[in-house]
């Protein structure tokens, strides 16, 4: 770690962040810079030739034929959703528990999300709530691979083959992650994509992508994205602009080659995390993430569970010991304020409100060393001596 201490300043040299989003332009600077360069000097601002390429990078990378990328994770569902024809009168199933995005897309094409309770092991959407949640306008289903780790596809497939559903993946944090032995992007008709600067794959700003096997949806995804229109000024739809930058499909496809090695550098940390707090006899304090054995979780974030009293002054005590850790999410989506007018109460989610109360997601980043790691559970193990001790 670099330290830029000003004089008069105490030096933390043992503060860690949360994320270090620089240290995959300070590893790949020389590439990186070539490829602003080129881009500032083929004039070519928006889409193009860059964006096109690496359209075709990442609908390789996962494994599907067409990727259409897109000015953020949340363009993309909301592309997705209108490329299917989902708007007012139609009912669509989400998770409570997940970024913000995903219902508010649902709002914003006109329709309704409909949540349904997450399973507390994995913090995805739980198969066997979706059957009760189906009305005659269920139109489809929104999967959140939370943190890095897939749904449960194979009943979620089952449910919505049977009342004939759509299944939209909401791929943002689990860029590379599988579901038996096939990643995330392939799961659905189609994945919506995030290039969010923290997520698997980081563009240097906003940036999305959607990704499908199907030409039709690919065909009008594209016409969405530039006003409705095939043909420029002729407007088959009232679409948007949500197109993606050169500039950052220059910077994302210096990126891509390298993100394997990144999640495999995620997993490893992961493993130290989990025999950190297990060696420091932590496991009953910090609940640590759990991976099924079916799916690749590639660790977007590293979330444990801490008993909910202790949640918020844990949080407090790390950050004051300059440990860089996050509450995702503090607040079930169902109880949001902007979300009353659907009707929910407290009370009607319950393990998604109980996720709120007790997550905390510790720092978590390819680059991260074995002693920020140990000075994170260190932190944690003093904290928790503390409140011990004022116990007692
Ligand atoms: C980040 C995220 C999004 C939105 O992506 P943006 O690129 O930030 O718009 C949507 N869903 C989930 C689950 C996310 O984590």
């Amino acid at each position: 770690m670099t330290s830029s201490a000003h004089p008069g300043t105490p030096t933390n040299h043992k503060a860690v962040p949360l994320c270090d989003i620089q240290a995959q332009y300070r590893a790949l600077q020389a590439e990186i810079d070539a490829a602003v360069l080129r881009v500032l000097r083929s004039g070519q601002a928006i889409l193009g030739p860059e964006v096109a390429a690496f359209e075709q990078e990442v609908a390789a990378f996962c494994g599907a034929q067409f990727g259409v990328g897109c000015s953020s994770g949340t363009d993309a569902l909301i592309l997705a959703l209108r490329a299917l024809d989902i708007g007012p009168g139609d009912e669509v199933l989400v998770p409570p528990f997940t970024f913000f995005a995903t219902a508010s897309a649902v709002c914003r094409v006109g329709a309704k999300p409909v949540f349904v309770d997450i399973d507390p092991i994995t913090f995805n959407i739980d198969p066997r709530q979706i059957e009760g949640k189906i009305t005659r306008h269920t139109r489809a289903i929104i999967p959140v691979h939370l943190f890095g780790q897939c749904c449960d596809m194979d009943p979620i497939w089952e449910i919505a083959d049977a009342h004939q559903i759509y299944v939209i993946e909401d791929a943002a944090q689990s860029f590379g992650s599988e579901y038996h032995g096939r990643r995330c992007g392939t799961l659905g008709i189609v994945a919506c994509l995030s290039f969010y600067p923290t997520k698997n794959l980081g563009a240097f700003g906003d940036a999305g992508m959607v990704v499908t096997n199907d030409p039709n949806l690919d065909r009008k995804l594209r016409a969405l994205r530039v006003h409705g229109s095939e043909v420029k000024y002729y407007h088959k739809y009232i679409g948007y602009n949500m197109r993606l930058d050169a500039l950052h499909a220059a910077v994302l496809r210096v990126k891509l080659p390298h993100v394997p090695q990144w999640l495999a550098a995620r997993e490893a940390a992961a493993q130290r995390y989990d025999t950190l707090i297990e060696n420091a006899n932590l496991h009953g304090f910090l609940r640590r993430p759990v991976a099924q054995p079916d799916r690749r979780h590639t660790f977007n974030q590293y979330v444990v569970r801490v008993p909910p009293m202790h949640r918020d002054p844990l949080v407090k005590y790390l950050k004051d010991n300059h440990i860089g850790v996050e509450v995702y999410y503090p607040l079930s989506l169902h109880e949001q304020e902007c979300f009353q007018f659907l009707g929910y109460r407290t009370g009607d989610f319950p393990t998604s409100e109980e996720a709120a109360k007790t997550v905390l997601a510790l720092p978590m980043f390819p680059e991260i060393t074995y002693e920020q790691q140990y000075r994170t559970i260190e932190v944690c193990a003093m904290y928790l001596q503390k409140a011990i001790r004022q116990a007692a």
